[in-house]
């Protein structure tokens, strides 16, 4: 088995992190000079988070710079936010450089979205862009998911999520992910198979060839193998 984290913000100690897992750390454009030499085996997502959207001229500038970088394996987490960060006049014309910039490079983005779905959709519309975008911490309702899923989006599940929404998603666009929660990326794992009613390794091979198909640069990790007192769970 193996598993992948597509979207934290947290990495152990780069000797003793869970070596059964191979994950996408997420930086901001000024840190990742010296995250990318401290985090040798992990691969990246750089963005300026919507929260922190305002005055990030340098940031951009700087993301613009270092994002056709192969560390980079994805544009973001960038998007809109409703409840936190400045108005959406700041907010969506950077998530467009943010969409415009993956489509230059052809790679994926990483979309953090609350309360501001119709704002997601009408931009999607326009940009049209062609490069696989994750909604990151997906746990939206059943409506909104079909809504998502005919916009053509792909769903990256964290600790939380929908148990209602998560079957309607085809298993082609799914992804996991511990963002800054506790839970282990096992662990969520586990709970998403579980709620599909799928055994852990089915779930965790499905997931394994989203990641092989949209992220073709991510170093694939240790092969996990159940040790015997997991087997007499
Ligand atoms: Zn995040």
């Amino acid at each position: 088995m193996e598993f992948y984290d597509v979207h934290t913000h947290q990495i152990l100690l780069e000797d003793n992190d869970d070596p059964y897992h191979s994950c996408i750390f997420d930086v901001y454009p000024l840190e990742f000079e010296v995250a990318k030499d401290s985090h040798q085996r992990h691969a990246f997502s750089c963005g300026i988070h919507p929260w922190y959207s305002e005055g990030s001229e340098t940031q951009m500038t700087y993301l613009t710079e270092i994002a056709p970088n192969p560390r980079i394996v994805a544009i973001g987490e960038t998007g809109i936010d409703r409840l936190k960060g400045p108005s959406f006049d700041v907010q969506i014309p950077l998530f467009k450089k943010h969409i415009e910039l993956a489509e230059k490079l052809c790679k994926p983005l990483i979309i953090h979205c609350v309360k501001a779905w119709e704002e997601l959709i009408y931009v999607y519309r326009e940009l049209r862009p062609s490069q696989p975008s994750i909604i990151h911490g997906y746990r939206g309702r059943p409506e909104l998911t079909k809504r998502l899923i005919n916009e053509g989006f792909l769903f990256s599940i964290g600790d939380h999520l929908n148990v209602d929404s998560l079957p309607l998603i085809p298993m082609d666009r799914l992804f996991c992910e511990t963002d800054e929660g506790d839970m282990s990326i096992r662990d969520v794992y586990l709970q998403t198979s579980q709620v599909l009613n799928m055994e852990l390794d089915e779930f965790a091979e499905a997931v394994a060839a989203n990641v092989r198909r949209v992220f073709p640069d991510l170093q694939p990790p240790k092969p996990y193998f159940l040790d015997e007192e997991e087997l007499e769970e």
